[in-house]
Formats: structure tokens, C-alpha cells, sequence
């Protein structure tokens, strides 16, 4: 503990923040114009079913992606206006899906649409989380698992504690901290309507101590609204958002390999999630915009905004100015665990929270030499394992050694390779072993 601030133990990087960037700049709404794109499968598990055709008029809120499945998302339009097309697209992330293409219809004006509200209070947990599934609402902070699953507790488990997620600790992004400083009486009442759901008896939100106005505005707050919710700041490490260290640093529990955090009592939602809760849950709203941080040393003029999903990339950086001269890479998420792309059509989906645009002074990569051994991947890794022996199985075609060396485990968080001076490309070597390596039988 430094002053008085926890942080999770194993491993673990100090990249540079660059949060300097946007995190001053509020919230604003991007313009709709053109085409947008949608998705049909923008979250973990089976695609929705596409609920329209060719010519068929869609409006703001209108669901047009059916939930295939326990493990799926609804989708919703977020336009007024006609479908045109429906075909295959890449998203950032490289999967192939199909999507609906809508021209949005000139007479469009965002917010016409209006949503039944409801008296949360008086709803109990099984209508809350009806209601989560309906709004299609998915763990924004990239993970982009159906909530309404993980707020489906089994009755032979029992929660402790609902941990929020407020350490946004991915480098440039600034979206979580902007929820948090503009939002923060619609997050309390989300974080209680999450709480209701599951029967958590106590709340906790980690924040990292370079948003010292949120940790003060969000502690306020608590201290005026009952003594249930705590704030807690975090020493800065990255990756602290990831589930598994921030409940190591915010409660002092590890969640075993393999397993959930309901393992151990807990459930994690990130901030962006809380506000999509209280939105579909409170005022009826489905999820179909988001908050995105556009930002780096490639963009004119970075900014946070609030995004309607399916909008084009491309559209959203015209909004910010364009590119900088010296732009060479974009980047939909975070320098660490964010995908590389170059299609200026894909769409932005539930889980983006970021789009990032290096320059070449940012981008730059020393050469890459073969390994020297120096054990600093090891040292890095928050989770134990051996990137280096992990990455040699990989590249030999060893799959099944790999898995045996926990592969299964990697979060892909990026540390291992942020730290090798031989520059080896780690994390797409581990993406590449998880696809390649044999999956295990199925049960039953
Ligand atoms: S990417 Fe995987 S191997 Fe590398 S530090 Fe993160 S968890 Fe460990
Ligand atoms: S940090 Fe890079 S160079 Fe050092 S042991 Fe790991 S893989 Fe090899």
C-alpha cells in the first residue's frame, strides 16, 4: 500500500497514461449523418437474429437483432431511416459478422423517440434483469458479455460484494472518468439498481489516483447517500481493470483459475455499464449509444463523445478534426489490449470505448531480436504465467504444451510485451495459440 492506496500484487506495468489528452474535455454528442452499420454479433456468445430486410424503415430504439440464445445480445437501431443493405463485415477485432446497413433518413432527430420509465424501486430482481436482457446491455468496458447472465446468480451462490470498475486503466481512454464527473447521480442509482438484482449487501468502486476529481466527487456522493457504497482509490497499475486484479486490490480476494469472480462472492461492472443499466432499467432506454473516447497524437482534436453505435469510424474522426499529418495507426480500445485496423467503415459497436490515433513519434517500435532471456515478461505478467516459454510452444506448433503452460489463463492484458526489449510480438503470438490449440471434448 502507498499512501494509503491498495493495489493487486503479482506483476503488473506502469505505461505512460497520455489521459491528458481528453480528460477535461466533456461529453458531447457526435453528429449522425450517412450510413450506419450494425452488427449482429457485438458480444460474446451466439449472434442475434436479424429482425430486418432490404427497404424496411427502422427508427431510434427499434429492435432490429433478436437475442439468439441465453448467451447473445439484442441489438437496436440507433437512427431514424431504411435499411439498404445487409452483409458480411469485419469488425476491428477481425471476426466476420453480418450487419445491417441503414441510410439515416434526412428528417432524423435523435431523442424524438420517446421510452417508458419506470419506478425501479418497486421492481424485483427478476424484472430488473428482464429488463437488462431486453435493453441488450453488454459489459462495456470491452468485455462485451450479456449482464444479464452475470446477474443471473445461481441459487447455490451468494453475493458478497459488487465491485465497480472505475480504474479505466488502459492508457488515453478518459470515457469512464467523463461518466463519473458528468454522470455521477444517475451511476449511484445504477449501482443500487445492479445491487437490487443481485442481493449484493455492499458496494465498492475502484478508481485509480490519477482522477483525483472523480475519487473526491465520487466520495461525496457516497458519503451523502448511505454508507453502503465505498469509494476506493487505487495505487496506478496497469492492468488493474481487469476483473481479476481489481478484486485483488479493492476486496483482497483472488479469484481461482478458471474460475468466476461469483467464485468468491463478487460481481464486477465497469462504470460505462452501470450508466447503461440505470438508463434501460430507469428510464427504459435500450442500449444504442455509448460514450467513446476519440483521442492521440494522430487526431486534430480528441474528445470524449457520446456515439450512437453503428456509426462509421471514419465519420467520428471527421468530427474530431481528422487526422494529424504524422496519423499511422488506429486503434479501436486502448494501446494495450485495443486491435489494430485500417477500415475507416467499421462501425462502433457496444464494447468501444476508444478510438485511438497514433502518431509516428507515438507508434514507434524499436527492432525486433530474438530473445535474451531476461526474465522481465515474467516479472510483468499479473497472472504468473511464463510468456516466454508460452510464446516458443506457440511458435513450434506446440498447442497442446502451450495449453498445459495455462495459455487458457492469458488475459492478453499486454504487459509481457510492453516490457520485452527484444520486441517480440507476445500477445498475438498467445492470440494465435488459443485459436490453434485443440479444444477441449465437449460434456454429455
Ligand atoms: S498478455 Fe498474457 S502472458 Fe502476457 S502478461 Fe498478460 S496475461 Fe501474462
Ligand atoms: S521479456 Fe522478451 S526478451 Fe526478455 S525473456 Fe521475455 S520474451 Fe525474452
Amino acid at each position: 500500500m502507498v499512501n494509503g492506496m491498495k493495489t493487486f500484487s503479482k506483476g503488473g506495468v506502469h505505461p505512460a497514461g497520455h489521459k491528458e489528452l481528453s480528460n477535461a474535455i466533456a461529453i458531447r454528442n457526435a453528429e449522425v449523418k450517412g450510413t450506419l452499420i450494425f452488427p449482429m454479433s457485438m458480444h460474446i456468445g451466439a449472434p442475434a437474429e436479424c429482425l430486418v430486410k432490404v427497404g424496411d424503415e427502422v427508427n431510434e430504439g427499434m429492435l432490429i437483432g433478436k437475442a439468439a440464445g441465453f448467451i447473445s445480445a439484442n441489438i437496436y437501431c440507433s437512427v431514424k431511416g431504411v435499411v439498404k443493405e445487409i452483409k458480411d463485415i469485419y469488425l476491428a477485432s477481425g471476426m466476420k459478422t453480418k450487419a445491417v446497413v441503414v441510410e439515416t433518413a434526412e428528417d432524423f432527430k435523435p431523442g424524438e423517440v420517446k421510452f417508458e420509465a419506470s419506478d425501479w424501486e418497486k421492481l424485483t430482481p427478476k424484472e430488473i434483469v428482464d429488463k437488462i436482457a431486453a435493453a441488450g446491455i453488454v459489459g462495456l468496458g470491452g468485455a462485451t458479455f450479456p449482464v444479464n447472465v452475470k446477474y443471473s446468480i445461481p441459487p447455490d451462490s451468494k453475493v458478497d460484494a459488487l465491485v465497480i470498475n472505475g480504474v479505466e486503466c488502459e492508457p488515453y481512454l478518459t470515457a469512464d472518468h467523463r461518466l463519473m464527473l458528468e454522470k455521477t447521480e444517475q451511476l449511484f442509482k445504477g449501482m443500487r439498481i445492479i445491487a437490487k438484482a443481485i442481493n449484493a449487501p455492499k458496494i465498492f468502486v475502484g478508481i485509480e489516483a490519477n482522477k483525483p476529481d472523480a475519487i473526491q466527487k465520487m466520495t461525496e456522493f457516497a458519503a451523502k447517500n448511505g454508507g453502503d457504497i465505498e469509494i476506493v482509490p487505487l495505487q496506478l497499475k496497469y492492468p488493474q481493470g481487469d476483473e481479476k486484479q481489481l478484486l485483488k486490490a479493492v476486496i483482497d480476494k483472488e479469484i481461482p483459475s478458471g474460475k468466476l469472480p461469483i467464485a468468491i462472492g463478487a460481481v464486477v461492472s465497469n462504470v460505462g455499464t452501470v450508466n447503461a443499466v440505470y438508463e434501460a432499467v430507469a428510464l427504459g432506454k435500450p442500449l444504442y449509444e455509448r460514450v467513446v473516447t476519440v483521442t492521440g497524437g494522430g487526431i486534430k482534436n480528441p474528445g470524449n463523445y457520446l456515439v450512437k453505435v453503428g456509426t462509421k469510424v471514419g465519420d467520428l474522426i471527421e468530427q474530431c478534426g481528422g487526422f494529424t499529418d504524422d496519423a499511422v495507426k488506429l486503434i479501436m480500445g486502448g494501446p494495450m489490449m485495443g486491435f489494430t485496423f485500417s477500415d475507416l467503415d467499421t462501425p462502433v459497436i457496444k464494447g468501444t470505448s476508444g478510438i485511438l490515433v497514433l502518431s509516428a513519434k507515438e507508434a514507434k517500435k524499436g527492432q525486433r531480436t530474438a530473445c535474451l532471456q531476461c526474465g522481465r515478461c515474467l516479472k510483468a505478467c499479473p497472472i504468473g504465467l511464463q510468456p516466454t516459454k508460452l510464446f516458443k510452444k506457440i511458435n513450434s506448433g506446440k498447442y497442446a504444451e502451450a495449453l498445459k503452460l495455462n495459455l487458457m489463463d492469458c488475459k492478453e492484458c499486454g504487459c509481457c510485451a510492453f516490457v520485452c526489449p527484444a520486441n517480440i510480438p507476445l500477445v498475438q503470438g498467445f492470440r494465435l495459440g488459443k485459436r490453434m490449440a485443440p479444444k477441449p471434448p465437449k460434456k454429455g
